[in-house]
């Protein structure tokens, strides 16, 4: 397949198709075998060596995670990828192999999933990796954090969890090589349909697969992608811990993000029109959603995202309420499904201070900007009249509308 090739035709042909003896699947099987072998001890040795491309045990790779990682090493721009048992182990590893050679140090976007904040807070740091939180997208506070720390690495995500803050990848990248550091970022919110920031400088960029490129919410799963510095280190690290995705979530995986681009198309479109509705409603306080105008990162979003193309979340308050009256109004969706994780077929709700954001302490959210009020809609895929429908039904027979009437 050439380069060239947009995301659309690279979702649905990169990676698959591979000579298998006397045939070619036209899709990827399952390969269950945890070791390999050949038809001399001479070849596996070479395999083994790596002097010769191979399978030789499935911690170190197998033939149906090397066809997804092929697949999302082309839709992200990246040398090499690494498909892992969870976005969280893609997430750890990654920051392992931007500080393997590097000073144990991260600064960090202060607002990033709750889980990688967990990451760096309670795991990393008490191992003795400095840890620095700042506004990414205040690119003077963050130039003088990263000049001051001088890390091993930068993390930040391409739309911020649960607010959608944006950050300007190309410019942090700058700001992160200048002083040798790699720059992480977490996709998973943007997808490589949007942003792909490997293009824009990034070293590693990682998603939870669980989201919108597997799409359907039946498997759980995670990718590294790698630029060609950072990619053996991340191979030898996966041989030595092995978090890798074992070969029936990487099935899926792959089945699903054949039609990543047509899903998220979809979802982008219903996510704009959802969040002028949501607008509109009085018993609605503040919508969060990069599509709009008036959104504080709006120059970085117009830089950074394609027209029209915005994401599939849509974050909001409800007007002065807290806990119960979310509760009430999540208990009254019917269509929506109240449950955690994104980037499904179906739409789906979470409320961020019980689920994501849970293990940070309320002071910290508070800072954060994460109010008792907020909860986060993913956009499905549905008729976006019938998700509008039950948004409202929910607003209504919840009392949430009378309260503020
Ligand atoms: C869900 C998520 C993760 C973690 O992925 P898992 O597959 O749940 O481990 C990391 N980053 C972001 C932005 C996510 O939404």
């Amino acid at each position: 397949m050439e380069k060239k090739v947009k995301q659309q035709t690279k979702a649905v042909h990169a990676g698959d198709r591979k000579r298998e003896g006397r045939y070619v699947p036209v899709s990827t099987p399952i390969h269950t075998a945890a070791s390999f072998f050949y038809e001399s001890m001479e070849k596996l040795d070479r395999v083994f060596g790596r002097e010769e491309p191979g399978f030789s045990y499935a911690r170190y790779d197998n033939p149906t995670n090397a066809a997804l990682e092929e697949l999302c090493a082309a839709l992200e721009s990246g040398h090499g990828a690494l498909a892992c048992s969870s976005g969280m182990a893609a997430v750890h590893i990654a920051l392992l192999t931007a500080l393997a050679d590097r000073r144990k140090s991260v600064v960090a976007a202060d607002a990033l999933y709750g889980a990688t904040v967990n990451l760096l807070m309670n795991v990393l740091e008490p191992l003795g990796v400095a840890v620095r939180f700042v506004d990414i997208c205040d690119l003077p506070a963050a130039k003088a954090a990263i000049a001051e720390a001088k890390p091993g690495c930068v993390l930040m995500e391409t739309a911020s969890n649960p607010l959608l803050r944006v950050g300007e990848i190309e410019r942090v990248a700058e700001l992160a090589t200048a002083v040798g550091a790699a720059l992480l970022v977490d996709n998973t919110f943007a997808t490589p349909l949007l942003v792909r920031p490997i293009e824009l400088g990034a070293h590693l960029v990682v998603h939870s697969l669980t989201k919108f490129l597997a799409g359907h919410g039946d498997a759980l799963g995670g990718v590294v992608v790698s630029d060609a510095a950072h990619y053996d280190t991340l191979r030898a690290l996966s041989r030595t811990f092995g978090p890798v995705l074992g070969p029936f979530e990487s099935y899926l995986a792959m089945r699903g993000i054949k039609t990543f681009a047509v899903r998220v198309e979809r979802q982008c479109a219903n996510a704009c029109r959802v969040a002028s509705w949501l607008k509109d409603q009085p018993e609605v306080g503040r919508v969060y959603f990069p599509g709009d105008p008036a959104h504080p990162d709006a120059a970085a979003i117009r830089r950074q995202f394609p027209e029209g193309l915005y994401g599939g979340i849509v974050s909001f308050e409800l007007a002065n309420a807290g806990r119960n009256e979310v509760f009430r109004f999540m208990n009254a969706l019917k269509l929506v499904v109240p449950a955690t994780s994104l980037g499904d077929v179906h739409s789906m709700m979470l409320y961020p201070a019980m689920s994501s954001h849970r293990e940070i302490s309320p002071k910290h959210r508070e800072r954060m900007g994460i109010s008792d009020g907020l909860v986060r809609l993913s956009v499905g895929i549905e008729a976006v009249e019938d998700i509008i429908h039950d948004l409202g039904q929910a607003l209504e027979n919840s009392g949430v509308a009378g309260a503020s009437a």
